[in-house]
């Protein structure tokens, strides 16, 4: 017999805890699954300082906070890797890998994950000195040469945060001018251990057979192929959607994004997408949340109409 609920809310990064709060404090029987621990990305972040109402705060340590905010209106939380969901009537029926659930409101909040550069190496130096998690590895690589491939907000922040660590961090980028937002520009030009190689596309990724010993990279000016010596490579190419359980749904764009209206709708009657699964520009904390509260109210709306 699967569990029922009035809501289930797939993901509990800070826009899934947020629409589940908003949902419970409702008054509606609300259930929460994540398949990691709570706060998603933000516990990949080290220091987060565009989140309003603190000047600055550690990832992991915001992801407590919403948390123990979460859990104040006591929603069922639980471990779940969602594998499935499929349509039954009104019904929203959400199949992990040992458990089945029941809900008329599906709330899905699975965000992105980090994209591979799909280069010879990265796969087999993955763990020995290939990471896609700074604040995760960065103590590994305490007074060594470090590489960062990538331009954009992700690649800056975490190079930034490496430095601290690092004897020296060399970003690598595919053009002459990074994604990244102004501020952290700024700050990463003015880091005297962060070094930057322009217009350079990474082929592969070097070691000894035990661990990375550097990369490879084709410098698109003069079409010549060099190395830059690293014991680490931090990969920040951008995100993928999570979205693999949702595809049957045919709710998904061509890149596998979920588009919503206003309310934070899908396609499908009951089902609501928010934060960084969503198709749209800015993947922020502080949207994520925003968007969390309308998809909380737009459920409990939604509850209440199948109700009468
Ligand atoms: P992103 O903004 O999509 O940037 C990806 C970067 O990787 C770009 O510079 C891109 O180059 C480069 N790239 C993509 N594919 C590549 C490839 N095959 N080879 C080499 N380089 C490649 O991704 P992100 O930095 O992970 O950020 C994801 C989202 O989270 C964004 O919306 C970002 O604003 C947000 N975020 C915000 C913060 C913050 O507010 N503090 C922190 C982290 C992330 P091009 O520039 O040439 O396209």
């Amino acid at each position: 017999m699967a569990d029922k609920y009035d809501v289930i809310v797939i993901g509990a990064g800070p826009g899934g805890m947020t629409a589940a709060l908003y949902a419970t404090r409702a008054n509606l029987n609300v259930l929460v699954l994540d398949r990691g621990p709570y706060g998603g990305q933000m516990n990949n972040t080290d220091a987060i300082d565009n989140y309003p109402g603190f000047t600055e705060v550690k990832g992991p340590e915001l992801s407590q906070k919403m948390y123990d905010t979460l859990m104040k209106f006591e929603p069922d939380y639980k471990y779940g890797n969602v594998q499935s969901v499929e349509l039954d009537g009104d019904e929203k029926v959400i199949k992990t890998d040992d458990e089945e659930y029941r809900a008329p409101v599906l709330i899905i909040a699975t965000g992105a994950d980090h994209r591979h550069l799909n280069v010879p190496g990265e796969e087999e130096y993955s763990g020995r000195g290939v990471s896609y998690c700074a604040v995760c590895d960065a103590a590994f690589f305490k007074d060594e040469d470090v590489v960062v491939v990538g331009g954009g907000d992700s690649a800056i922040e975490e190079g930034i945060y490496l430095s601290q660590m690092a004897k020296s961090v060399t970003v690598i980028h595919r053009r002459d001018q990074l994604r990244a937002q102004p501020t952290l520009q700024k700050r990463a030009f003015a880091n005297e251990k962060m070094k930057f190689i322009w217009n350079a596309q990474t082929e592969e990724i070097l070691g000894d057979g035990n661990r990375v010993t550097g990369v490879k990279y084709l410098d698109k000016e003069n079409g010549e192929t060099k190395e830059v010596s690293a014991a680490g490579v931090f990969i920040y190419v951008g995100v993928l959607p999570q979205t693999e359980p949702f595809k049957k749904l045919g709710i998904l764009n061509e890149q596998g994004w979920i588009p919503t209206n206003e309310h934070m709708e899908t396609k499908v009657s009951g089902i609501f997408a928010l934060g960084d699964v969503r198709d749209k520009d800015l993947r922020q904390i502080a949207n994520a949340v925003g968007e969390g509260s309308v998809a909380g109210q737009a459920a409990y709306n939604y509850f209440q109409d199948l109700k009468n």
